[in-house]
């Protein structure tokens, strides 16, 4: 149950993601998984290289599009633990249609966004999540555009897990990635992971004295959604823990199983013969 692998990660000294490479490996140990029970998916930027660290099944696929691919693997085999990866501009740019549409799916895999509030790849631009008044070289001014909420937007696309984390909390970190690739259904996890580099701003003191643990908020439920997107609201998305968590919603996969079985010419409203043809496919 070793998911190191001989490769040396070339991310700057002091990145963030360096500790959630480790909490990924621990929490697949944890479980108990084999690597060749593992497919990990990235994306592009430096977070992508994650899937080239890990001993297990891995793609390093394109911009933006982590989350199809891995949600073909799983279809492909239900078998598989599948974990996809990569950053905030990943996720929440280019690939913004993508996590909106995995998040209200819920096909059973976990995603993790190393979310640092810039573009790091390309040398420290402005990305969706990066604070209103955020200042690059893109936006020397400052960022006009208010922020992307991550929480706000998996609770109201309707993901069945939703979770945050900060990459200097690993003990923390690597229990809820534990958590999220034990749920049964599309688990998302936002994790703050410092870029050391370029973002100045966001720095891992500036996290500690900004970010507040759930556990620490009296009565707080995760089983209820509108306490969840209260608090998230309220604490501007700087809050860590199980944000919230349906642990009844059917999966993707457990609903399309049986999908075809009784499914009636009259169902479809085509001819005989391209309805043979078609059923013939499912055999
Ligand atoms: Fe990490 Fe930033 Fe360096 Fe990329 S540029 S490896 S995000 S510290």
């Amino acid at each position: 149950k070793d998911f190191r692998n001989n490769v040396k990660p070339n991310w700057c000294p002091g990145c963030g993601d360096f500790s959630v490479q480790a909490a990924i490996q621990k929490a697949c140990a944890n479980i108990g998984l084999e690597p060749e029970q593992l497919a990990l998916i990235t994306g592009i930027g430096c977070s992508g290289r994650l899937s080239g660290y890990v001993n297990s099944y891995g793609v390093h696929s394109i911009h933006g599009r982590a989350l199809p691919m891995a949600q073909g693997v799983k279809m492909a085999n239900q078998e598989l633990t599948v974990i996809a990866s990569g950053g905030d501009g990943d996720g929440f740019a280019i690939g913004m249609g993508h996590t909106i549409h995995a998040l209200r799916r819920n096909i059973d895999i976990t995603y993790i966004v190393m979310d640092n509030q810039i573009y790091g790849l390309t040398k420290g631009q402005t990305s969706p999540s990066s604070a209103h008044g955020f200042v690059t070289k893109t936006t020397p001014k400052g960022s006009i555009e208010k922020h992307v909420s991550p929480l706000e937007l998996a609770l109201a696309s309707g993901a069945t897990f939703v979770a945050q984390s900060f990459s200097s909390d690993i003990k923390d970190l690597t229990a809820i990635i534990e958590a999220a690739v034990n749920h049964k259904g599309f688990s998302f996890v936002n994790v703050f992971s410092p870029c050391v580099t370029y973002n100045k701003v966001n720095t891992y003191d500036w996290f500690k004295e900004n970010l507040t643990k759930l556990s620490d908020i009296d009565g707080y439920d995760n089983k209820n959604k509108q306490i969840a997107m209260n608090t998230v609201h309220e604490h501007d998305g700087l809050v860590t823990g199980i944000v919230y968590q349906d642990t009844e919603a059917p999966t993707y996969e457990s609903q399309i199983e049986g999908y075809s079985d009784n499914l009636t010419k009259a169902d479809l409203n085509i001819k005989q013969e391209e309805f043979d043809a078609l059923m013939a496919q499912f055999k």
